[in-house]
């Protein structure tokens, strides 16, 4: 089956190319992103392959249909980028890859953790001029302090995993907690609890009405002072604007960002020659204490494997069967 794939790096085509010889599928890669306007760069495709950033709302659905595509197929895991009904009204199927390497995302989780509490973006530039001083680097020891995860499903529990073997306390919110964190020895608390007490914070639900900026004013200004916050989940989920004021005020003691609300427009990208008009964006780029990576916490060999492996094999069914396990089911 013919797929045209979207917002691809040098890296996708090389994982998928590899995948699509295995599951006998024809791509053809487009590097720009697939909204409304380069929606008719498909023509000739059954299937889209897209990715987070990708733009699938009700206009570009209906320009899909248009031309005949049946499938969209995500290669992630979340798939708030998709206008699920329009999909559904016009008979469209959504495939996504529901697990790839939870263990990605949470070991990148823990890499801006520790980063952010030894400085060790400040230390590497430091010793690189020859400035050996200490000021300023003083972190403090994660054993006995409080996680504060939200959401505790595949990546959560992995974060909670690795929490607990620093000797950690675990603590989570959660609407459907998992036994498997509860046998870890992790505490489910109420939403503003689990603010108040948390030393780290570190966001694992996905991107719905429900979670859109779950971290507001209220939750910055309710924090224990000096927090940390972790955000690798979709950027929404954070209200960056509040998260700015709380890290002006002291209330936010450092943040690691690896998804941001406006990333479309940037990430994935090399601005390095470019003005960045973001001004949100900007000024969270002149705190010492906030760290920012480009949704790159996926990004591992093993995860690039598996949502290759688990996409093209979505489209390999829904060839052959008209339906893919893998299907994002509309719900209520
Ligand atoms: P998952 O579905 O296994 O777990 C999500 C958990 O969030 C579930 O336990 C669910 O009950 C919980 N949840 C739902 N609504 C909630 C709410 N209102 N408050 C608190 N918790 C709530 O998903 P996962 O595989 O662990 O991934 C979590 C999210 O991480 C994804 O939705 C995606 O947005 C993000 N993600 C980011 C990257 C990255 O590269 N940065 C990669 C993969 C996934």
């Amino acid at each position: 089956m013919r797929v045209a794939v979207f917002s691809t790096t040098p890296d996708d085509q090389l994982y998928l190319t590899e995948a699509a010889e295995r599951a006998k599928q024809q791509l053809v890669f487009f590097d720009t992103k697939l909204d409304a306007t380069s929606a008719p760069l498909a023509e000739g495709a059954k299937a889209v392959c897209v990715f987070v950033n990708d733009l699938l709302d009700a206009k570009c659905i209906e320009e899909l249909a248009k031309i005949g595509i049946k499938l969209i197929a995500l290669r992630c895991a979340g798939f708030n980028n998709v206008d699920l009904s329009t999909a559904s009204s016009h008979g469209l199927t959504v495939a996504r890859v529901p697990a790839y390497s939870p263990y990605a995302v949470a070991e990148h989780t823990v890499a801006m953790i520790l980063c952010l509490n030894r400085k060790i973006h400040r230390a590497y530039n430091r010793t690189r001029e020859g400035n050996f001083s200490l000021t300023g680097l003083l972190g403090f020891d994660l054993r006995g302090k409080t996680i504060g995860i939200v959401g505790t499903g595949e990546i959560g529990t992995r974060v909670a995993t690795i929490a607990r073997g620093f000797g950690c306390l675990v603590a989570a919110y959660d609407p459907s907690p998992n036994p498997a964190c509860e046998a870890l020895g992790v505490h489910y608390l109420p939403k503003q609890e689990l603010v108040s007490q948390a030393d780290i914070l570190t966001l694992h639900c996905p991107l719905t009405p429900d979670t859109f900026h779950f971290i507001d004013r209220n939750a910055v200004d309710t924090m224990k002072h000096g927090a940390m916050l972790i955000n690798t989940s979709r950027g929404a989920v954070a209200d960056t604007r509040q998260i700015v004021r709380g890290l002006k005020n002291g209330q936010v003691g450092s943040f690691g960002m690896d998804v941001y609300e406006e990333e479309a427009d940037v990430f994935f990208r090399d601005l390095s020659d470019k003005v960045i008009q973001d001004d949100v964006l900007a000024r969270l780029m002149t705190f010492p204490n906030v760290l920012i990576t480009g949704h790159q916490a996926f990004f591992t060999h093993e995860a690039m494997t598996e949502i290759a492996r688990t996409t093209m094999a979505s489209v390999e069914a829904f060839e052959k069967t008209g339906t893919v396990p893998t299907a994002v089911i509309l719900t209520a």
